[in-house]
């Protein structure tokens, strides 16, 4: 059946998902209620049409600009830099955070191609120009492109006078941010280290 071989071929494209996976579930979706199903279907087309990136951030965002980025309750002088949208969450549960965040989509890795042109090295450069950034927290992965894109920002940052931090030591290394517990990150944030 057309349909069905092309779902499992769908399904089969996502993170972990082999063949037989992709059958599995399928087969477990077609059990299912037409109602479940729609639901699903208009959950999947919404994210399609309605989920965008922040012109301020980079993060998802349904309108132009984000949630953060418009909640005037966040402090508007600490800016979280982080690769991606997924870290975003995990800072936000993990920890009491209530600054706002900056998106990089990514990670330099010259063996895949990044290079700071991939990134969005412009976007926080028109953050940084607005003026009113006094913090900057580097909270890239604990990996050596993390550390790497970490010293990029850095660099970027040397001489304009914005304090630059970044998350404690302890994080295991070569991990990624949503793999590790909130409390260690939790204390990462709070014991995060001014480098310039
Ligand atoms: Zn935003």
């Amino acid at each position: 059946v057309a349909a069905i071989d092309d779902l499992v071929a769908e399904l089969s494209r996502l993170p972990g998902i082999g063949r037989k996976t992709a059958q599995r579930l399928t087969y477990h979706l077609l059990h299912q209620s037409k109602d479940r199903l729609s639901r699903l279907a208009v959950a999947l087309t919404a994210v399609a049409e309605r989920v965008r990136e922040c012109s301020r951030c980079g993060n998802y965002s349904e309108g132009d600009v984000c949630e953060i980025c418009r909640d005037p309750r966040r402090d508007p002088g600490l800016l979280c830099v982080v690769e991606e949208p997924s870290a975003v969450m995990v800072v936000e549960r993990a920890t009491g955070y209530r600054g706002r965040y900056l998106v990089l989509g990514g990670r330099l890795s010259p063996i895949e191609g990044v290079g700071p042109d991939q990134l969005r090295v412009d976007l926080l450069r028109r953050r940084l120009q607005e003026g009113e950034i006094r913090e900057v927290i580097l909270a890239t992965n604990p990996s050596l492109e993390g550390e790497a894109t970490a010293t990029l920002i850095q660099e970027l940052l040397a001489g304009t006078g914005v304090r630059v931090s970044r998350l404690a030591r302890g994080l295991p290394v070569g991990g990624d941010l949503e793999y590790i517990d909130s409390v260690t990150l939790s204390h990462a944030l709070q014991a995060r280290q001014e480098i310039t």
